[in-house]
This record gives structure tokens, C-alpha cells and sequence, in this order.
């Protein structure tokens, strides 16, 4: 299976201004190739030279090297800018495969980084006394451009990668390896298959429901909650203050200036506090959640994240209400790391030979898990459930993962999930004396479901209404 190991590293000042050299050789070539298509593809069907002509799609760069326009390409290993072409044919390439957008300008601001290829590096083993290896030495450049060795903490082992990636962030300088470890990963095919096997009651016992939430980030089906601890949420806080300190700073300097770039680095280290400790989070509960031998499939709510998390402002002719608190919810949900902490255990769990699944989310928190019997009035309060048909109580979260666990295994045994019921106003439109002799039923949209395994891991509901072509009835 793919591995990705992504380590701290900590380039000399010399060696820093070496790499953000390559770092901007490599997105200009990028950035140029971006270019290139866009005038390709807007000017070259409305020439006559270029009729019958279709934009390029290749890995030349060397039109971009011009020895009075562009001398500072010559100063780079020119591997740098070949990877940078090639780059920009991997995300056409993904974008003729349907999984992107066209390749976009890369932003001067922000993360950077740069493609390094084997060409470009190399490992020196480093042994002890028994001739054991215990560490590697990175070497970078090539004998024309060599750049000495670059020092990294590997914080947990790691093979030889092909190619590495270098990269800058707030300050802070990162080598990521990728390589392929030779274990063979099961398919979700054959790990559905085997949870197929199950009964129903042995099914339910080895699946968690997982409930996302803002108040609590996770609850579990199983009574188990994961939230941040007292000191990280202090924390978070504080370094929310100080960031909305720098930020005024910032607004106050002169743009551009020593003092302002100051400025805005303080308020990307801020930043950078909480998404690391987000991130931490939800490694570290997706580790928690897989490493449980008792589990075997874990299910997810399917939410549209973005779409919860969309904007209420509005537009000009429509301002929309309560922006502020609509602002505020958007924050706390990101800030749980909802999205993260699922992404983590879909691929942690494969690695484990385990499953996780997202059901539709709809009403699981007003659903009782013992009974079914389903009413807003159930929850009681933002923490207690009680139902209001069997009078039993629980803890809200925990009844809603439940309520998930239910639906998951219904769904990995091809009962499916009870359907959403179609709250529809039914509008009659006929002239008044008119008869219709229009036969009951007919041409009523009747709602499909149908269950798809996607290629990420997700088995996902697709709910469509299929109407059936009109019978030709005239109303007079
Ligand atoms: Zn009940």
C-alpha cells in the first residue's frame, strides 16, 4: 500500500534561498504551461492559422527559457523545471480522468513546495558498529548545482522514496516521502463481502456508529466520546487572541513592508497552531477508533460539509439574516474537523482490513434507537434523549450513532435504509368545470434509491424522483 511520511526538516539560510529559488523556478514553468493552455485553448479556435489545431498537451518547457526574458531558469538543475512540466500533464491528466478541475495558476503566497526527483537527490546510508543502518543522510542537488546535506528528524520509520517533496509553510520546512510498502491492501470489494457474511445480530456487534457533532467533535455508538482536552481548547483560544492581534497589526502597517511581512507570518504561525492541533486530533481519534479489535465496520453520517458550511450572507437584492451566527456555526464546524477525522478512518480501516460507510443522516438525531419512533420532541434537551413512544433515555449522541449503527447494517445486508418521507404540497391545476380523466397515480414522481460503492471506500445513497412519461390525457 502507498505510505506517506511527511518529516520536519531544517535547511541552512544558504540553503533556504537555494530552495525557494527552486520553488519559484518550478511554479513558473507550472504557471507558464497553465498560461500557454488558456491562450491555446481561447485564441486558437478563433484563428484561422490554428483551425483543426488542438492546444498542446505535452512536457516542453524549453520555449519558456529565453537568455535575456527569463536568464534565472539557467541558474536551476533543469530536472526542477522538467518536473514542474510534468506536474501540470499529471493534473491535466486528472482532470481528463474526472477527478479535478483544469490546472489552476499556483498562488505566490501561502504553501510551497517543490517536486524533487531521483535525479535531484540521494540517500547516503549512515551505519553504526555492527553495520547496521540507523539513519540516512539527504543529499541534495546535482554535480552542477550541488546543495550539501539537508538535515531531517524522521519521527518514525520510513523506506527510500522515489521522489521527494519539499515544502514551506508558515515558516516551518517539511520533506514528505512516498513509497510503496509491498504489503497488498484488501480490496473493499472483498472486505464487503466478507461483512456480507455476517447475521444481522453479529453484524451489529462489530460495527460502530460514529455521530458528528459541534458541541462534542465525535460521540460513538458505544458510549465513548472524543473531544479536545481542557488545556488544548484554552490554548486555541489564546492563540485565536493572538492572532486577532497580529491581524489588526497587519492592517495597520504599510503593505508590502518589512513589518507588515512580519506581521502576516505571526498570524499564519497562529494559524498554523490550530491546524495542528486539529490535525493531531483526528489522527489520533481515527487511530483510537481502528486500533479497537472489537470493530470491524465503522458508519459515518453522510453530510455535505460544504453545503452545511455555506455562507448566509446573501446577495445585494437579498441580504440574508443572522450572518454573524450562521458565521460562528460555520466556524465550529470546521473546527471540528468533521471531514478529517472520517477521511482518516476510511484509510486507516482499509489498512486494517476493516470497512467504514456513510448512511444518509436523515432525522438521526430525533430517531430512538430502541423503537424507530421518530418526533423532534425525543430530544429533550442538546445532551438527553427521551422517547416519547418507549419512554427510554440516553444520551443524545450516543442514541444518533446508534441510530447509524442500525442504518449501516441495514445497509451492508441489502435491507437498505427506511426511506425519508416526501413532504410534498400537492397543487391542482384545472380549470374549473374541467374533468380530467387522468387515472390515479399516473405521472406521480416516485422516489429511486440506489446504493453505489464508490472508488474511495463510500458506499453512497443516491435518492433520485423518476416520473414516468404522461399519459395523454386532455383535460378540456
Ligand atoms: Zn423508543
Amino acid at each position: 500500500m502507498q505510505i506517506g511520511n511527511r518529516f520536519r526538516c531544517y535547511p541552512t539560510p544558504a540553503q533556504e534561498k537555494v530552495l525557494l529559488q527552486w520553488i519559484g523556478c518550478q511554479r513558473f514553468i507550472y504557471n507558464a504551461k497553465v498560461q500557454e493552455d488558456r491562450y491555446f485553448r481561447t485564441f486558437a479556435r478563433k484563428s484561422l492559422d490554428h483551425t483543426g489545431q488542438f492546444a498542446p498537451i505535452d512536457q516542453q518547457y524549453s520555449q519558456f527559457k529565453h537568455p535575456e526574458l527569463t536568464p534565472w531558469l539557467s541558474e536551476v538543475p533543469s530536472q526542477l523545471l522538467r518536473n514542474g512540466a510534468a506536474k501540470w500533464m499529471q493534473a491535466y491528466s486528472r482532470f481528463f480522468a474526472g477527478l479535478a478541475g483544469r490546472p489552476t495558476i499556483q498562488a505566490k503566497y501561502g504553501k510551497q513546495s517543490v517536486w524533487l526527483t531521483r535525479e535531484l537527490f540521494s540517500f547516503e546510508p549512515i551505519k553504526d558498529e555492527t553495520g547496521k543502518v540507523t539513519h540516512h543522510l539527504l543529499h541534495l542537488g546535482t554535480k552542477k548545482h550541488p546543495l550539501d546535506c539537508l538535515a531531517f528528524t524522521a519521527h518514525r520509520d520510513y523506506a527510500l522514496p522515489a521522489s521527494i517533496h519539499l515544502s514551506i509553510h508558515a515558516g516551518r520546512w517539511h520533506v514528505s516521502f512516498n513509497y510503496d510498502d509491498g504489503i497488498a491492501e484488501p480490496s473493499v470489494e472483498e472486505i464487503t463481502q466478507w461483512l456480507r457474511s455476517f447475521s444481522t445480530a453479529e453484524l451489529s456487534s462489530v460495527t460502530l456508529g460514529l455521530d458528528r457533532g459541534v458541541k462534542i467533535p465525535l460521540a460513538a455508538s458505544n458510549g465513548q466520546q472524543f473531544d479536545f482536552r481542557a488545556i488544548e481548547k484554552k490554548r486555541l483560544t489564546q492563540q485565536e487572541k493572538r492572532k486577532k492581534r497580529w491581524q489588526r497589526r497587519q492592517a495597520r502597517r504599510v503593505k508590502g513592508s518589512g513589518r507588515w511581512k512580519k506581521a502576516k507570518q505571526r498570524v499564519a504561525q497562529c494559524q498554523q497552531y490550530a491546524t495542528d492541533l486539529r490535525r493531531d486530533f483526528c489522527h489520533q481519534t481515527s487511530h483510537a477508533l481502528v486500533a479497537d479489535p472489537a470493530y470491524k465496520l465503522y458508519v459515518f453520517e453522510a453530510l455535505k460539509v460544504k453545503n452545511m458550511t455555506a455562507s448566509a450572507k446573501g446577495d445585494t437584492e437579498k441580504p440574508g439574516k443572522n450572518v454573524q451566527q450562521k458565521a460562528g456555526l460555520n466556524r465550529a464546524i470546521l473546527a471540528s474537523g468533521w471531514g478529517q477525522i472520517k477521511v482518516y478512518t476510511q484509510y486507516k480501516a482499509l489498512r486494517a482490513g476493516k470497512l467504514c460507510i456513510e448512511v444518509p443522516a436523515h432525522y438521526s438525531s430525533q430517531e430512538c434507537s430502541h423503537c424507530g419512533f421518530t418526533h423532534p420532541d425525543n430530544r429533550h434537551s442538546q445532551a438527553a434523549f427521551v422517547c416519547q413512544s418507549c419512554h427510554c433515555t440516553d444520551n443524545a449522541d450516543t442514541n444518533a450513532a446508534k441510530v447509524l449503527v442500525k442504518r449501516g447494517v441495514a445497509l451492508m445486508l441489502g435491507e437498505g435504509v427506511a426511506k425519508k418521507k416526501v413532504k410534498r404540497a400537492r397543487v391542482k391545476k384545472q380549470k374549473v368545470g374541467a374533468e380530467c380523466s387522468k387515472p390515479a397515480g399516473a405521472n406521480q414522481p416516485t422516489l429511486v434509491e440506489t446504493w453505489v460503492n464508490r472508488p474511495d471506500g463510500n458506499i453512497l445513497a443516491y435518492r433520485s424522483m423518476k416520473r414516468e412519461t404522461p399519459a395523454t390525457t386532455l383535460c378540456v
